[in-house]
């Protein structure tokens, strides 16, 4: 390998806002078998908003449930997080913020935890949903929406469907690896209904839902394991043990710092496809230095 190539393949891929951060991202990565994406903020656009809520708790009033959820997502910056508050809203002072990997968060409202997550938050913390419950949220989940609930210990306050669109790219770019003969895997800690839905309307036949951050560690490692070089491409903390793990790890401009402190390969104009660009550069690149 030709340090002069590398060098010049860098060089074209800065003009486009394409970092490479190191020579060997660019030399693995137009070689690699496997994209694996993070789907929140990354497939979609992360512009996550609530398109419907409802009361499960009839003690407590929808409107002071979403004030809880908004007082703690306040305190949050996963994109989800962003559908409950805005930077005006008033919100109330909540205490010992955490955050549950692929769970959700919580907090101490006036000396009370209440918590913010999906279903497996729930069946985390034993709580059960009613038949007709299950059933409503099923509808909106095969819509491919995303269902978060508001919580206390014992039982389930509110549910919020949040609805995130597809980054107008996303399909374009999984069709291209497609037909350049790399396979498209999405890895996402969402439910498996959404989760489906979101992979069918993109095109990707390869998908897991009800993810943590180490079951995204352990299938990357997996397809390495076979032998595969592998991409990854996220955006969250969630995603960071991941996009060290791959081969090549991709970031977009945007994302949280620690992610991008996890990639190899930073794109700066926020536009999905540039992944594939960078992918033509990098096998550009090598068929010159072979
Ligand atoms: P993804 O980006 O695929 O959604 P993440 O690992 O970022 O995956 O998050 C996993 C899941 O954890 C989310 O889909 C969501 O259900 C839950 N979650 C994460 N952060 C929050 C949050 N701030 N509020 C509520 N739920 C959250
Ligand atoms: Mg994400």
């Amino acid at each position: 390998a030709t340090p002069v190539a590398i060098m010049a393949g860098t060089g074209r891929a800065a003009k486009d806002g394409i970092i490479f951060k190191s020579p060997a991202a660019l030399e693995v990565l137009g070689n690699s078998e496997v994209i694996a994406f993070d789907k929140t903020g990354t497939l979609t656009c992360g512009t996550v908003t609530v398109v419907a809520r409802e009361s499960l708790d009839e003690s407590i009033p929808l409107n002071i449930a979403s004030l809880y959820a908004a007082s703690i997502e306040g305190r949050s910056s996963h994109p989800i997080a962003r559908a409950f508050y805005s930077p005006s809203a008033t919100l109330i002072e909540v205490e010992n913020f955490t955050f549950e990997k692929g769970l959700g968060v919580n907090a101490l409202i006036g000396g009370k935890k209440y918590y913010v997550g999906n279903e497996r938050l729930l069946e985390k913390l034993g709580i059960c949903l009613t038949a007709d419950v299950g059933y409503k949220l099923e509808e909106f989940q095969k819509g491919g929406s995303s269902v978060i609930f508001l919580t206390d210990d014992m039982h389930a306050i509110a549910f919020f469907v949040l609805a995130d669109p597809l980054k107008p790219d996303s399909a374009e770019l999984i069709s291209r690896f497609k037909n350049a003969g790399v396979n498209s895997l999405m890895l996402t800690g969402d439910a498996e209904d959404t989760a489906e839905q979101i992979a069918k309307k993109l095109g990707i036949s390869d998908y897991s839902s009800r993810m943590l951050p180490e079951d995204k560690l352990n299938r990357i490692k997996k397809l390495q394991s076979e032998g595969k070089k592998v991409i990854m491409v996220g955006d969250g903390i969630n995603d960071s043990a991941s996009l060290s793990q791959a081969d090549v790890g991709i970031g977009l401009k945007g994302s949280m710092d620690i992610a991008l402190s996890s990639c190899d390969v930073i794109l700066l104009k926020e536009r999905i496809t540039d992944i594939y660009n960078a992918f033509l550069i990098s096998r550009a690149t090598m068929r010159n230095i072979r």
